[in-house]
């Protein structure tokens, strides 16, 4: 019995080994197979790639078309869902979503975003790709089927503007002012609470050291809470309505500005800022009921719409005809 283990063995060494060995040759075959078929793929044709002597190694084409010349690209969407994923598909994520900011920015001054795009409407914009910032909407045409229209918003500068403002056929501006407004001017409105962000405040984009006014007789209520998220912030009361104004992301606030402080219309009391939880200079500006309840100063002001004066509404409609010759 002992033996025939041991002599059962040697045929099962035998067919073990034979088994490896026949493995061995089916790697090497198949490893063989494998490199020729790769050594195939390898000595295919390619077509060459050597470029043209003549033609410089740095790719610098020539514009080919007047959109180029202008440094201008142009999209145009049928919307059949979120605007967002439209733009997306069309131009890569980073810059579909940056310029999804930027254009809901102007649509909200026309239709309550997203729930008033709909299925069909046409959004066709002209805009500047920039290296570090967000895309500049030149010019945007958005027929509405809610509203039944066309609208239309162009970029102009006019001369001795501090800076660019959009503003639609006939010279009138995109966006509304506020009467009392906590700013003289600024670059663009870039949060309002109907833009569908659920965000309390109204962000104006303007830059670092822009006075602050206060929009009514107010008194001083609080200064400086919650830095990490708010920066210098300040809050004055209404004397009239007892609303709260807040503001947020200021400089650092002057000593001499104490709670309690009577504030007269108009007063300067703070400069903007780019403090606490704010990714570029702006000035959140936020109204607040006597219950706690977020307040739309577009609502609560009294606002107004401003237009070109004759001279520059000229040269508005040569650059609006320039730019929508680029459509
Ligand atoms: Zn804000």
């Amino acid at each position: 019995m002992n033996d025939m283990p041991t002599l059962g063995r040697p045929p099962k060494r035998v067919l073990r080994r034979s088994v490896i060995l026949l493995l061995m040759v089916v790697c090497v075959l198949l490893a063989v197979v494998g490199a020729r078929r790769h050594h195939d793929a390898a000595v295919v044709p390619v077509p060459p790639v050597v470029a043209d002597a003549s033609v410089p190694e740095v790719a610098a084409r020539p514009p080919s078309d007047e959109l180029g010349r202008a440094g201008l690209r142009k999209v145009k969407v049928d919307l059949s869902g979120p605007l967002e994923t439209a733009l997306v598909q069309g131009l890569g994520s980073e810059l579909g979503q940056r310029l999804t900011q930027t254009v809901v920015r102007q649509l909200a001054w026309w239709v309550q975003v997203p729930k008033d795009l709909l299925r069909g409407d046409r959004i066709e914009l002209l805009f500047e790709e920039r290296v570090g910032q967000e895309p500049l909407v030149v010019a945007l045409r958005f027929r509405s089927h809610k509203l039944g229209r066309e609208f239309k918003s162009f970029r102009f500068v006019a001369p001795g503007a501090q800076f660019g403002h959009y503003y639609q056929p006939g010279g009138s501006e995109l966006e509304l002012r506020l009467i009392d407004s906590p700013l003289d001017d600024y670059d663009q409105v870039t949060s309002l609470l109907k833009d569908g962000r659920d965000h309390k405040g109204i962000d104006f984009k303007t830059p670092v050291g822009t006075p602050i006014r206060a929009p009514f007789e107010a008194v001083v209520v609080r200064k400086t809470w919650l830095f990490a998220q708010n920066g210098n912030s300040l809050e004055l009361r209404d004397v009239a309505t007892h609303r709260a104004a807040i503001f947020l992301h200021l400089s650092p606030l002057p000593a001499s500005l104490f709670v309690g402080a009577a504030i007269k219309r108009g007063d300067v009391v703070a400069q903007t800022g780019n403090s606490g939880h704010s990714f570029a200079p702006h000035l959140h500006y936020q109204l607040v009921s006597p219950k706690g309840e977020a307040l739309d100063p577009f609502v609560i002001h009294k606002t107004m719409r401003r237009k070109l004066s004759p001279t520059d509404l000229a040269l508005f409609n040569a650059e609006m005809q320039r730019l929508e010759h680029l459509f």
